[in-house]
């Protein structure tokens, strides 16, 4: 593929204690994207010690999952991803302005919080001009049919024609443990009634699960979705690799290259960067051409361009 050919990332992560501005930019030039969606994180460091009947829910998890680990050393390590993650909507909204028509931005709003703070976050993202909504129900601790909030933010989303894009599947650190509860509200499944009624754009991340690669349910759940809805899309973030298996590929083509769109998930990924992610569809000898095209940047430039 000509190495100038547009790249359009939907999924990058500009925490602010990981990645500057300038390394952010300077990485974006030397993997050749072109266009990038800024995703902001509203997450509640504080929720697991003051909200004990879901510390208690976590540490159950935790016990069943082994009883020689440590609960009170994993919920450190939980509490601080959660402060090193937290992105604020205005940390976004100034990122967009450094760059103008570089960056979208996708504010993020927590469902778990009462709905008045979800309400004055909903404004705040819509007062900073930002573009689509962030939901991630592992680091959010919610299941998306119990949630109360849900309802609204889709209602909300859809009057200002924002996508929404979820997270699917594990997390890193102690967020990869499979039998914690949020982990498994992740799944694509729990989306399939509330995104057949929603009215505007859903991006499911990670291809329906990050880290999930051995139960094929949620790649699976994701695409069925997918296939009833023309609505829905699939980002290829922290899973690029997938695209190098001939079998995804397949079932990928199934439904259609139209609506998977690259991501990177640039800077949580370790061990990977912008460049070796794009570099895997570019090289790709299971894509065609107009394939390659479609998922590195017109598809996204289409849902966000028209
Ligand atoms: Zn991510």
């Amino acid at each position: 593929m000509n190495e100038l050919s547009p790249v359009f990332d939907v999924h990058l992560h500009p925490i602010r204690t990981v990645i500057s501005v300038q390394s952010l930019i300077d990485e974006m030039d030397r993997a050749g994207i072109t266009k990038g969606v800024l995703l902001a994180l509203d997450l509640d460091p504080d929720v697991l010690t003051t909200n004990l009947k879901l510390r208690d829910e976590i540490i159950d998890d935790l016990w069943a999952y082994s009883y020689f680990i440590n609960p009170d050393q994993l919920l450190d390590s939980m509490i601080r991803i959660l402060h090193t993650g937290k992105t604020s909507n205005q940390h976004v909204a100034e990122l967009c302005n450094v760059e103008p028509g570089r960056f979208i931005g996708f504010g993020s709003v927590n469902p778990s919080r009462e709905k008045e703070y979800v309400t004055s976050k909903l404004n705040e993202i819509l007062a900073l001009g930002l573009k689509g909504i962030k939901l991630i129900p592992t680091l959010q601790f919610f299941h998306p049919q119990k949630n109360k909030n849900i309802k609204h933010i889709f209602k909300y989303a859809t009057k200002h024609n924002w996508p929404i894009l979820i997270h699917t599947g594990k997390d890193p650190g102690p967020f990869e443990i499979p039998t914690l509860r949020h982990v498994q509200y992740s799944h694509p499944r729990y989306w399939k009634k509330i995104v057949r009624k929603a009215n505007t754009p859903v991006i499911f991340a990670h291809l329906g699960g990050y880290g999930v690669t051995d139960d094929e349910s949620w790649i699976d759940s994701a695409m069925e979705i997918a296939k009833t809805n023309s609505k829905v899309f699939l980002d290829t973030s922290a899973v690029t690799y997938a695209l190098e298996d001939p079998n995804t590929v397949d079932k990928l083509r199934d439904l259609g290259f139209d609506r998977i769109l690259f991501g990177s998930d640039h800077p949580v990924v370790h061990g990977t960067s912008m460049d070796h992610s794009k570099k895997i569809i570019e090289n790709s000898p299971l894509l065609t051409k107009s394939e390659k095209r479609r998922i590195l940047y017109e598809n996204a430039n289409k849902l966000f361009f028209g």
